[in-house]
């Protein structure tokens, strides 16, 4: 039986987190699709046109170094607003999202335009100083370097930059769940997600 979890939210507000756990909570597959665009980014980056990079992409290149950096975030950002980037990569997600035993998918329009049938939809959100901490924490853990403004600033330019563009919007689904992390412990905001889940489950 397919049961499809979508779980939608801006830059660095916890999505990642939740949606591991709650896909390995209900043992379901996860698909970040953040990682998609980044993966488009990347290879615009290299060179590659964004149309041709989208339509020619493998899931092994969701699996490439480097997808992590705040350039590369900013090249994803910037491919994510053509609808024909956009198109390429539908039928992949939907793919995974109907697998039997079931899916989390997490991003940025999981719940209003690539699964609006979910059966369990999310929005996890944080204000933009609270992402901006998280998010500089995980890139200097990782051997990044960032400065807390520029990452600030980066998060405040994505977060325009997906919810101004008219191809798929960042925005919650009229039926979703919202759980706002800023002041929650990671076990407190996977606790919520949770008993979201388990909620539209029963
Ligand atoms: O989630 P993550 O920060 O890795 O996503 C990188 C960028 O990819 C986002 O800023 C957004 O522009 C784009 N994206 C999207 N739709 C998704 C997932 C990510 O437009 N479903």
């Amino acid at each position: 039986m397919s049961f499809t979890v979508a779980i939608d939210g801006p830059a660095a507000a916890g999505k990642g987190t939740v949606s591991r756990a709650v896909a390995a909570h209900f043992g379901l597959a996860h698909l970040d699709t953040g990682l998609l665009y980044r993966a488009v980014g990347k290879r615009v980056l290299l060179g590659e046109n964004p149309v041709a990079a989208a339509r020619a992409l493998r899931a092994e290149d969701l699996e490439a170094d480097g997808l992590r950096t705040q350039d590369v975030a900013q090249a994803a950002s910037k491919v994510a607003v053509m609808p024909e980037v956009r198109e390429a990569m539908v039928d992949f997600q939907r793919a995974f999202a109907r697998r039997s035993g079931g899916a989390v998918l997490d991003g940025r329009d999981i719940g209003t335009v690539i699964c609006p049938e979910a059966e369990a939809k999310l929005f996890v959100t944080a204000s933009a100083e609270c992402r901006a901490e998280r998010r500089l924490k995980e890139l200097v853990e990782n051997g990044h370097q960032a400065s807390y403004d520029s990452v600030l600033a980066d998060v405040r330019e994505r977060d325009a930059r997906d919810s101004d563009r008219v191809a798929a919007p960042l925005r919650p689904a009229a039926d979703a769940t919202c759980i706002d992390t800023s002041d929650l412990t990671i076990a407190q905001a996977v606790g919520s997600a949770i008993a979201a889940v388990t909620a539209a489950r029963t």
